[in-house]
Protein backbone atom coordinates (compact mmCIF):
# COMPACT_ATOMS: atom_id res chain seq x y z
CA UNK A 1 0.00 0.00 0.00
CA UNK A 2 0.69 3.90 0.15
CA UNK A 3 1.72 4.11 3.53
CA UNK A 4 3.43 1.09 3.60
CA UNK A 5 5.59 2.01 1.25
CA UNK A 6 6.30 5.61 2.63
CA UNK A 7 6.99 3.80 5.86
CA UNK A 8 9.47 2.10 3.99
CA UNK A 9 10.79 4.93 1.98
CA UNK A 10 11.51 6.75 6.04
CA UNK A 11 13.99 3.92 6.31
CA UNK A 12 16.17 4.10 3.49
CA UNK A 13 15.88 7.52 1.96
CA UNK A 14 16.25 10.53 4.90
CA UNK A 15 17.69 13.03 2.96
CA UNK A 16 19.13 13.71 -0.92
CA UNK A 17 22.32 11.63 0.04
CA UNK A 18 20.83 8.68 0.55
CA UNK A 19 19.07 8.38 -2.67
CA UNK A 20 22.46 9.43 -4.51
CA UNK A 21 24.35 6.31 -2.68
CA UNK A 22 21.87 3.80 -4.04
CA UNK A 23 21.13 5.15 -7.25
CA UNK A 24 25.42 5.25 -7.78
CA UNK A 25 25.64 1.97 -6.25
CA UNK A 26 22.93 0.97 -8.63
CA UNK A 27 25.31 1.83 -11.17
CA UNK A 28 28.40 0.42 -10.57
CA UNK A 29 26.93 -2.89 -9.69
CA UNK A 30 25.48 -2.77 -13.56
CA UNK A 31 29.06 -2.45 -14.10
CA UNK A 32 29.36 0.89 -15.63
CA UNK A 33 32.44 2.56 -16.62
CA UNK A 34 31.15 6.43 -16.60
CA UNK A 35 28.38 7.56 -14.16
CA UNK A 36 27.56 11.23 -13.98
CA UNK A 37 25.51 12.85 -11.14
CA UNK A 38 23.65 16.26 -11.52
CA UNK A 39 21.79 17.48 -8.88
CA UNK A 40 19.48 20.57 -8.84
CA UNK A 41 19.04 22.96 -5.38
CA UNK A 42 20.72 20.58 -3.92
CA UNK A 43 19.02 17.47 -4.73
CA UNK A 44 15.35 18.66 -3.55
CA UNK A 45 14.64 19.55 -7.36
CA UNK A 46 16.57 16.93 -9.18
CA UNK A 47 18.64 14.24 -8.35
CA UNK A 48 19.62 12.44 -11.75
CA UNK A 49 22.47 9.64 -12.45
CA UNK A 50 23.41 8.53 -15.92
CA UNK A 51 25.21 5.39 -16.41
CA UNK A 52 26.71 3.43 -18.91
CA UNK A 53 26.22 0.07 -17.44
CA UNK A 54 24.34 -3.07 -18.63
CA UNK A 55 20.84 -1.52 -18.46
CA UNK A 56 17.24 -2.96 -17.99
CA UNK A 57 15.13 -4.94 -19.91
CA UNK A 58 11.60 -3.07 -20.75
CA UNK A 59 9.70 -6.11 -19.28
CA UNK A 60 12.01 -5.82 -15.81
CA UNK A 61 10.86 -1.72 -15.24
CA UNK A 62 7.97 -2.63 -13.21
CA UNK A 63 9.84 -5.14 -11.03
CA UNK A 64 12.51 -2.57 -10.45
CA UNK A 65 10.25 -0.32 -8.43
CA UNK A 66 8.86 -3.35 -5.77
CA UNK A 67 9.73 -3.92 -2.80
CA UNK A 68 12.59 -6.90 -2.46
CA UNK A 69 12.87 -6.71 -5.99
CA UNK A 70 16.10 -7.32 -6.80
CA UNK A 71 18.06 -9.32 -9.58
CA UNK A 72 21.31 -10.09 -7.30
CA UNK A 73 20.20 -12.18 -4.76
CA UNK A 74 18.13 -15.27 -5.76
CA UNK A 75 18.45 -16.86 -2.50
CA UNK A 76 18.31 -15.94 1.37
CA UNK A 77 21.53 -16.95 1.60
CA UNK A 78 22.93 -14.76 -1.10
CA UNK A 79 22.30 -11.48 1.22
CA UNK A 80 25.13 -12.80 3.25
CA UNK A 81 27.24 -13.58 0.49
CA UNK A 82 27.18 -10.99 -2.21
CA UNK A 83 29.75 -8.88 -3.95
CA UNK A 84 27.02 -6.11 -4.54
CA UNK A 85 25.64 -3.76 -1.96
CA UNK A 86 22.82 -2.30 -0.95
CA UNK A 87 19.56 -3.36 1.26
CA UNK A 88 17.95 -6.12 -1.26
CA UNK A 89 15.72 -4.80 -3.58
CA UNK A 90 14.40 -1.71 -1.77
CA UNK A 91 16.24 1.23 -2.83
CA UNK A 92 14.17 1.95 -6.02
CA UNK A 93 10.56 0.71 -4.47
CA UNK A 94 11.44 3.67 -1.86
CA UNK A 95 12.82 6.39 -3.52
CA UNK A 96 9.90 6.19 -6.07
CA UNK A 97 7.49 6.10 -3.58
CA UNK A 98 9.04 9.78 -2.46
CA UNK A 99 9.37 11.68 -6.10
CA UNK A 100 8.88 11.61 -9.48
CA UNK A 101 10.67 9.25 -10.55
CA UNK A 102 11.67 8.51 -14.15
CA UNK A 103 13.80 5.55 -15.35
CA UNK A 104 15.15 5.50 -18.65
CA UNK A 105 16.98 2.42 -19.67
CA UNK A 106 18.33 0.45 -23.05
CA UNK A 107 19.64 -3.14 -22.76
CA UNK A 108 21.47 -4.09 -25.95
CA UNK A 109 18.98 -6.26 -27.77
CA UNK A 110 15.94 -4.54 -26.48
CA UNK A 111 14.11 -1.84 -27.19
CA UNK A 112 14.79 1.38 -24.98
CA UNK A 113 12.24 2.05 -22.89
CA UNK A 114 11.12 4.02 -19.26
CA UNK A 115 9.04 4.26 -16.47
CA UNK A 116 7.64 6.97 -14.47
CA UNK A 117 6.14 6.80 -10.82
CA UNK A 118 4.95 9.72 -9.53
CA UNK A 119 4.76 9.58 -5.69
CA UNK A 120 4.30 5.98 -5.96
CA UNK A 121 1.41 5.97 -8.92
CA UNK A 122 3.36 3.77 -11.50
CA UNK A 123 2.69 4.53 -15.38
CA UNK A 124 2.93 2.32 -18.30
CA UNK A 125 6.03 1.15 -19.80
CA UNK A 126 6.71 3.64 -22.93
CA UNK A 127 10.13 4.25 -25.60
CA UNK A 128 12.44 5.90 -24.61
CA UNK A 129 14.99 7.83 -26.28
CA UNK A 130 18.07 6.40 -24.55
CA UNK A 131 21.33 5.00 -26.62
CA UNK A 132 23.02 2.81 -23.62
CA UNK A 133 22.89 2.25 -20.12
CA UNK A 134 20.30 3.66 -17.56
CA UNK A 135 19.37 7.35 -15.99
CA UNK A 136 16.97 8.03 -13.47
CA UNK A 137 15.86 11.27 -12.47
CA UNK A 138 14.15 12.07 -9.48
CA UNK A 139 12.37 15.02 -9.35
CA UNK A 140 10.50 17.18 -5.81
CA UNK A 141 11.84 14.24 -3.65
CA UNK A 142 9.84 14.16 -0.24
CA UNK A 143 7.40 17.00 -1.67
CA UNK A 144 4.76 14.16 -0.79
CA UNK A 145 6.40 14.18 2.74
CA UNK A 146 5.83 17.66 4.24
CA UNK A 147 7.34 17.29 7.51
CA UNK A 148 10.39 15.61 6.47
CA UNK A 149 10.87 18.31 4.08
CA UNK A 150 10.92 20.70 6.17
CA UNK A 151 13.36 19.20 8.09
CA UNK A 152 15.78 18.96 5.52
CA UNK A 153 18.99 20.41 5.55
CA UNK A 154 19.95 23.70 3.19
CA UNK A 155 21.14 23.04 0.11
CA UNK A 156 24.73 23.98 0.88
CA UNK A 157 24.61 21.12 3.46
CA UNK A 158 23.29 18.76 1.06
CA UNK A 159 26.01 19.47 -1.54
CA UNK A 160 28.88 19.26 0.32
CA UNK A 161 27.71 15.47 2.05
CA UNK A 162 27.35 14.40 -1.08
CA UNK A 163 30.29 15.38 -2.85
CA UNK A 164 32.23 14.08 0.29
CA UNK A 165 30.33 10.88 -0.93
CA UNK A 166 30.71 10.93 -4.07
CA UNK A 167 34.13 11.46 -4.15
CA UNK A 168 35.17 8.89 -1.74
CA UNK A 169 33.13 6.71 -3.49
CA UNK A 170 35.40 7.52 -6.68
CA UNK A 171 38.58 6.89 -4.83
CA UNK A 172 37.35 2.91 -4.14
CA UNK A 173 36.11 2.87 -7.77
CA UNK A 174 38.98 4.31 -9.32
CA UNK A 175 38.47 2.36 -12.81
CA UNK A 176 35.16 4.25 -13.12
CA UNK A 177 34.57 7.91 -14.32
CA UNK A 178 32.59 10.24 -11.79
CA UNK A 179 31.46 13.68 -13.01
CA UNK A 180 29.08 15.72 -10.73
CA UNK A 181 27.52 19.06 -11.56
CA UNK A 182 25.50 20.87 -8.99
CA UNK A 183 22.88 23.90 -10.75
CA UNK A 184 24.26 22.80 -14.41
CA UNK A 185 27.88 23.40 -13.24
CA UNK A 186 30.64 20.61 -13.05
CA UNK A 187 31.79 20.58 -9.33
CA UNK A 188 33.97 17.27 -9.76
CA UNK A 189 35.35 14.82 -11.94
CA UNK A 190 37.58 11.80 -12.13
CA UNK A 191 39.68 10.77 -15.75
CA UNK A 192 39.56 7.63 -16.93
CA UNK A 193 43.07 6.76 -15.96
CA UNK A 194 43.52 8.48 -12.63
CA UNK A 195 45.22 6.20 -10.17
CA UNK A 196 43.86 6.24 -6.47
CA UNK A 197 46.50 8.79 -5.41
CA UNK A 198 45.39 10.97 -8.49
CA UNK A 199 41.96 10.70 -6.45
CA UNK A 200 43.19 10.78 -2.83
CA UNK A 201 44.92 14.11 -3.85
CA UNK A 202 41.67 15.72 -5.78
CA UNK A 203 39.64 14.37 -2.45
CA UNK A 204 41.64 15.90 0.29
CA UNK A 205 43.11 18.84 -2.13
CA UNK A 206 46.59 17.69 -0.69
CA UNK A 207 49.90 16.98 -2.39
CA UNK A 208 51.43 14.98 0.68
CA UNK A 209 50.20 11.78 0.08
CA UNK A 210 51.70 8.04 -0.43
CA UNK A 211 49.98 5.34 -1.71
CA UNK A 212 50.83 1.69 -0.16
CA UNK A 213 48.90 -1.78 -0.59
CA UNK A 214 49.55 -4.31 0.93
CA UNK A 215 47.74 -8.81 0.52
CA UNK A 216 47.94 -10.94 3.25
CA UNK A 217 46.29 -14.63 2.81
CA UNK A 218 45.06 -16.39 6.05
CA UNK A 219 43.61 -19.91 6.17
CA UNK A 220 40.11 -18.67 6.83
CA UNK A 221 39.43 -15.59 4.91
CA UNK A 222 40.85 -16.00 1.90
CA UNK A 223 42.83 -12.68 0.80
CA UNK A 224 42.79 -9.16 2.13
CA UNK A 225 44.06 -6.64 0.21
CA UNK A 226 44.68 -3.10 1.60
CA UNK A 227 45.22 -0.36 -0.44
CA UNK A 228 45.89 2.99 1.05
CA UNK A 229 46.52 6.90 0.62
CA UNK A 230 47.44 8.40 3.64
CA UNK A 231 49.51 11.83 4.33
CA UNK A 232 52.61 12.76 5.88
CA UNK A 233 53.04 12.99 9.36
CA UNK A 234 53.76 16.60 9.13
CA UNK A 235 50.30 17.19 8.30
CA UNK A 236 47.91 17.60 11.28
CA UNK A 237 44.44 18.10 11.58
CA UNK A 238 42.27 18.90 14.48
CA UNK A 239 39.26 16.31 12.93
CA UNK A 240 39.23 12.79 12.39
CA UNK A 241 36.91 13.20 9.41
CA UNK A 242 40.24 13.15 7.07
CA UNK A 243 40.44 9.26 7.99
CA UNK A 244 38.06 7.47 5.44
CA UNK A 245 36.93 4.00 4.74
CA UNK A 246 36.03 1.86 1.99
CA UNK A 247 35.17 -2.14 1.55
CA UNK A 248 34.31 -4.36 -2.08
CA UNK A 249 33.80 -0.67 -3.88
CA UNK A 250 31.54 0.89 -1.04
CA UNK A 251 31.94 3.71 1.42
CA UNK A 252 31.75 2.03 4.87
CA UNK A 253 31.62 3.51 8.49
CA UNK A 254 34.03 1.81 10.56
CA UNK A 255 35.29 3.41 13.98
CA UNK A 256 37.86 0.33 15.35
CA UNK A 257 39.58 0.91 11.32
CA UNK A 258 39.47 4.63 11.75
CA UNK A 259 41.70 4.09 15.34
CA UNK A 260 43.43 1.56 13.40
CA UNK A 261 44.85 3.75 11.60
CA UNK A 262 45.32 6.71 14.08
CA UNK A 263 47.21 3.92 16.12
CA UNK A 264 49.79 3.56 13.51
CA UNK A 265 50.09 7.80 13.38
CA UNK A 266 50.48 7.50 16.93
CA UNK A 267 54.17 8.27 17.67
CA UNK A 268 54.41 10.66 14.74
CA UNK A 269 51.49 12.79 15.25
CA UNK A 270 50.93 14.53 18.69
CA UNK A 271 47.16 13.01 20.67
CA UNK A 272 44.06 14.86 19.26
CA UNK A 273 45.24 15.63 15.83
CA UNK A 274 45.18 13.18 12.83
CA UNK A 275 45.99 12.37 9.27
CA UNK A 276 44.56 11.83 6.03
CA UNK A 277 43.89 8.60 4.70
CA UNK A 278 42.01 6.70 2.36
CA UNK A 279 41.40 3.44 2.84
CA UNK A 280 39.94 0.67 0.55
CA UNK A 281 39.73 -2.89 1.68
CA UNK A 282 39.25 -5.93 -0.23
CA UNK A 283 37.94 -8.86 0.64
CA UNK A 284 35.74 -11.98 0.25
CA UNK A 285 32.01 -11.11 0.38
CA UNK A 286 31.05 -13.81 2.26
CA UNK A 287 33.42 -12.18 5.30
CA UNK A 288 31.58 -8.99 5.46
CA UNK A 289 28.03 -8.44 6.17
CA UNK A 290 26.72 -5.01 4.68
CA UNK A 291 23.29 -5.69 5.33
CA UNK A 292 22.91 -4.54 8.70
CA UNK A 293 20.48 -1.36 8.06
CA UNK A 294 19.43 0.04 4.70
CA UNK A 295 20.51 3.39 5.51
CA UNK A 296 23.58 3.03 7.68
CA UNK A 297 26.74 2.52 6.27
CA UNK A 298 28.20 0.19 9.17
CA UNK A 299 29.16 -3.29 8.22
CA UNK A 300 29.96 -6.46 10.48
CA UNK A 301 33.23 -8.01 9.70
CA UNK A 302 34.03 -11.83 10.03
CA UNK A 303 37.37 -11.58 11.22
CA UNK A 304 37.25 -7.98 12.80
CA UNK A 305 41.01 -7.82 14.41
CA UNK A 306 42.43 -9.70 11.32
CA UNK A 307 41.00 -6.45 8.94
CA UNK A 308 42.30 -4.25 11.78
CA UNK A 309 46.12 -5.20 12.08
CA UNK A 310 46.11 -5.49 7.94
CA UNK A 311 44.81 -1.77 8.29
CA UNK A 312 46.86 -0.42 10.68
CA UNK A 313 49.92 -2.66 9.38
CA UNK A 314 49.70 -0.49 6.03
CA UNK A 315 48.90 2.73 7.44
CA UNK A 316 52.40 1.84 9.02
CA UNK A 317 54.12 1.47 5.90
CA UNK A 318 52.70 4.75 4.32
CA UNK A 319 54.66 6.33 7.39
CA UNK A 320 57.94 4.50 6.83
CA UNK A 321 57.69 5.84 3.33
CA UNK A 322 57.94 9.39 4.53
CA UNK A 323 61.31 8.43 6.18
CA UNK A 324 59.95 9.66 9.34
P1 LIG B 1 19.09 -3.81 -5.31
O1 LIG B 1 20.17 -2.91 -5.80
O2 LIG B 1 19.23 -4.16 -3.88
O3 LIG B 1 18.88 -5.02 -6.19
P2 LIG B 1 17.37 -1.57 -5.96
O4 LIG B 1 16.00 -1.20 -5.49
O5 LIG B 1 18.48 -0.64 -5.67
O6 LIG B 1 17.68 -3.01 -5.37
O7 LIG B 1 17.30 -1.84 -7.52
C1 LIG B 1 16.35 -2.77 -8.02
C2 LIG B 1 16.82 -3.40 -9.31
O8 LIG B 1 16.80 -2.46 -10.36
C3 LIG B 1 18.25 -3.92 -9.28
O9 LIG B 1 18.33 -5.23 -8.74
C4 LIG B 1 18.65 -3.89 -10.74
O10 LIG B 1 18.21 -5.06 -11.38
C5 LIG B 1 17.83 -2.74 -11.30
N1 LIG B 1 18.64 -1.50 -11.45
C6 LIG B 1 18.57 -0.40 -10.68
N2 LIG B 1 19.40 0.56 -11.11
C7 LIG B 1 20.03 0.05 -12.19
C8 LIG B 1 21.03 0.57 -13.11
N3 LIG B 1 21.55 1.79 -12.96
N4 LIG B 1 21.42 -0.24 -14.12
C9 LIG B 1 20.90 -1.49 -14.28
N5 LIG B 1 19.96 -2.02 -13.46
C10 LIG B 1 19.53 -1.26 -12.43
MG1 LIG C 1 20.51 -1.02 -5.06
Amino acid sequence: SHTASKIAAGEVVERPLNAVKELLENSLDAGASKIILELVSGGTELIRVTDDGKGIKPDDLHRCLERFATSKASCVEDVYNISTYGFRGEALAAISAVSDFTIKSARSGFEPSQLRSHFGKVSAVIPAAIDAGTQISVENIFENLPVRKKFLKGQRSNEQEILKFVKQLSFHNSDVQFIVSYDGKEVYRTYPGDSMLDIAKKVFAEDRLVYVEDECAHSDSGVVRVRLCASNPAVQRKRRDGILIGVNGRVIKDHALTQAVVQAYHRNIPQGMYPYALVDISISPSLVDVNIHPAKAEVRFQLPSLIFSAVQRTAGQAIEKFNV
